[in-house]
């Protein structure tokens, strides 16, 4: 069937209109059209883990699914203690696990992340079987999106004034030890005279609005503590951090 030109027209400004309603247009009236086919998709730069904070699997997919008193949230994947994987949003979809947030700069986390959700109360260790299945997601997720292995971060990382998840039990060091995210490698040396520790937690990624908070995060991440002070060690750890985050050899 052929339509007149007058009835294509009209066709095609309402589903514009409507489109519109939710999202930006396909084609933005304001400009000509002169299509490319030299692109690809957007894709998410950072993997935000977090541990559910509840005693079951089903009570997080209720949540996850559901208008909650705090707001509605979600995530791209839920990870049960048997180590069964489910996914709740598409990957190329904007999920609500991050929330006000920033790394490196990058803010709104939501925007350029896949969350992944640990079935977890936040005291038990993480279960064997769930961090098997952790892995083998994160090395499919990491391979298809391109994830630089610093990019694999913890909700409290990113948000550090309101979030603690994953809780210091979650195993961070044999992630790393898998090729995900960033862990201190043996041993570092003293580092020279003059360092800036919150130079280095600034290079990599922390968020220095609420410099104690950026420290807990720190601690919770790379030390198993919540010190609110710098400790014995932590300038090894930084310096070392920074050095992998700038690509620098290491000091020894
Ligand atoms: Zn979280």
């Amino acid at each position: 069937m052929t339509m007149n030109p007058l009835r294509l027209a009209l066709v095609s400004l309402l589903s514009a209109g409507l489109v519109a309603c939710t999202t930006a247009p396909l084609r933005n009236p304001m400009a000509q059209w002169q299509g490319s086919s030299n692109f690809d998709a957007r894709r998410a730069r950072a993997v935000v883990l977090h541990h559910t904070s509840m005693d079951s699997v089903d009570e997080a997919l209720r949540t996850l699914k559901s208008v909650n008193s705090g707001g509605p949230v979600s995530a791209h994947y839920l990870i049960g203690e048997d180590g069964r994987v489910l996914q709740l949003v598409a990957e190329d979809a904007r999920a609500w696990h991050a929330g006000g947030s920033r790394w490196a700069g990058i803010d709104d986390l939501n925007s350029s992340s896949i969350g992944i959700e640990l079935d977890n109360d936040g005291s038990e260790p993480f279960s064997e079987a769930q961090l098997q299945s952790l892995l083998r997601l994160l090395a499919d997720i990491s391979a298809r999106l391109r994830i630089q292995p610093r990019f694999v971060i913890g909700h409290g990382d990113i948000a550090p004034t309101r979030k603690d998840d994953p809780s210091t039990q979650f195993p961070w060091q044999r992630l790393a030890q898998a090729g995900f995210g960033l862990w201190p490698r043996d041993a570092p040396a003293p580092p020279p005279a003059g360092f800036d520790p919150w130079l280095a937690m600034a290079v990599i990624g922390y968020d220095l609005r609420d410099p104690t908070a950026a420290m807990r995060a720190f601690h919770r991440h790379y030390r198993g503590s919540s010190a609110e002070t710098w400790q014995p060690g932590d300038f090894e750890i930084l310096h070392d951090l920074q050095s992998q985050v700038l690509e620098l050899p290491a000091t020894r």
